[in-house]
């Protein structure tokens, strides 16, 4: 499997842009995961990977977006973002995620590009603006992989995305940027609408056969100010497609991103554990793109790396949902959010003003921790990457309060007061014991 994993990046994508993904991606990806544990151990904090939202605008409208898509347009012009990325570029960052909205709508994302040849971007879009000239200059800047959102058949893509014809135009934006030959991967909000045609080998073959080099499965976050929570996962949905990513990690050619689980399956939130943060299009700086709240700015006059390392509301979100949960506090506990927002006075980074209410709202359930249910990864390959490059840096054991944890189906079983009224539908696990969470060790 690995001996065709290797020949297919080998012989379907452009040698040059392989040769620059593995020397920003791998070579110096690693370093600044390197230069990152050793600030933790000094005590100070810049986190390795940062994603920015570089315009609130898009062409689609999607399911439980939390973007004001339909407002005015506004943007990280070119300068700041140069400027954001130099100072990132200091820490010894060489790894940006550009999201929007969609990107390919800010007029100088080219330019973006093209000023920072040093470094390497991952690009979450939904494939309708790569035409050939932009695949052509995507090819000629070499550090650019688009990651194109697809989110089921047609049926399915027109309800999730807002409007017909969605899923022809992405295919045709994958297409071209894989007769291009870029480094090309595909990601899914895993849903309740698209479980059963995407997460499956049937999917995953077509990709490897068109030519996609990686797969990013997501699961449904119900936020914003239509959650439509009726999509989210159950915990049994959930656990299948933890299971799905371990299993064609171990047997496909072609590689699965997952931000959520450490080498033995322990679950962990990449903002909790300062792994990333986010960067919003009115230049915010959030936990991470879903949580739209800040009490900083890149607009700031502050350097950066002072800003990281002095935020308190940052500091403390990271401290207070570790010590709570090792899943996604947004679904499990957005209270503290709120009462995060409170503490720190952060304000609503968005232009509708209604995130608190939306937190209110929030049925708390079950995200990708699933205590006593952890899959660990089968790929000796992930085990090791995973092991060394991304694991939870030792934030939960040093926070982790097994006494704080609350499991919303346990919870909401209880308030139900029926055992079977839970709405993230089973899987839930009533008689483990509420103490001792196992947590499977490295
Ligand atoms: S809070 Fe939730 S959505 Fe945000 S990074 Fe953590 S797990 Fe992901």
């Amino acid at each position: 499997m690995y001996l065709r994993l290797a020949r297919r990046f080998l012989v379907e994508t452009d040698k040059r842009l392989l040769l620059k993904a593995a020397w920003m991606l791998g070579v110096r990806g690693l370093l600044s995961v390197h230069k990152h544990k050793r600030r933790l151990k000094r005590g100070e904090f810049f986190p390795p990977f940062l994603y920015l939202s570089v315009i609130n605008s898009c062409n689609l409208r999607c399911q439980g977006c939390w973007v004001d898509v339909d407002s005015k347009q506004h943007r990280i012009e070119l300068d700041a973002a140069n400027e954001t990325i130099r100072q990132a570029k200091e820490m010894g960052n060489s790894f940006f995620g550009i999201l929007g909205g969609e990107p390919f709508m800010h007029k100088d994302l080219m330019k973006i590009f093209a000023a920072n040849p040093d470094v390497y971007f991952q690009v979450f879009t939904n494939g309708h603006f790569i035409t050939d000239d932009v695949a052509k200059e995507l090819r000629r800047l070499g550090n650019v992989t688009p990651l194109i959102s697809v989110e089921g058949s047609e049926i399915v893509s027109d309800t999730r995305r807002g409007r017909g014809g969605v899923l022809s135009q992405t295919m045709q934006g994958l297409e071209t940027a894989l007769k291009h030959k870029l480094l090309v991967g595909v990601c899914t909000s895993v849903c309740k609408s698209n479980i059963d045609d995407l997460v499956r080998d049937a999917w995953v073959d077509r990709l490897i056969e068109m030519g996609v080099m990686y797969c990013w499965f997501h699961i449904y976050r119900p936020v914003g100010p239509e959650p439509n929570p009726q999509l989210a996962l159950s915990s049994d949905e959930q656990r299948r497609v933890r299971q799905f990513v371990v299993d064609t990690r171990a047997t496909k050619p072609i590689v699965v991103v997952d931000a959520y689980h450490d080498d033995a399956g322990n679950a962990l939130c990449p903002a909790a554990t300062g792994f990333t943060h986010h960067v919003g299009p009115w230049g915010d700086i959030e936990p991470c793109p879903v949580i739209q709240l800040a009490t900083e700015s890149i607009h700031d006059d502050v350097p950066l790396a002072e800003t990281f390392n002095k935020s308190e509301f940052l500091t403390d979100f990271r401290e207070l949902t570790a010590q709570h949960t090792r899943g996604c506090v947004i679904m499990e506990r957005p209270d503290l959010l709120v009462q995060l927002a409170e503490k720190h006075g952060a304000r609503d980074t968005t232009v509708r003003g209604g995130v608190i209410e939306e937190l209110e709202n929030i049925t708390p359930r079950r995200s990708q921790f699933q205590p006593g249910d952890e899959i660990p990864e089968r790929s000796f390959v992930y085990r090791w990457a995973k092991k060394y490059a991304f694991n939870d840096f030792g934030t939960y054991s040093r926070h982790f309060d097994v006494a704080k944890y609350e499991d919303p189906d346990t919870d909401s079983l209880k308030k139900s007061g029926s055992g079977s009224g839970s709405e993230s539908g089973g899987g839930n696990d009533a008689s483990k014991p509420s103490n001792g969470l196992p947590v499977i060790s490295r």
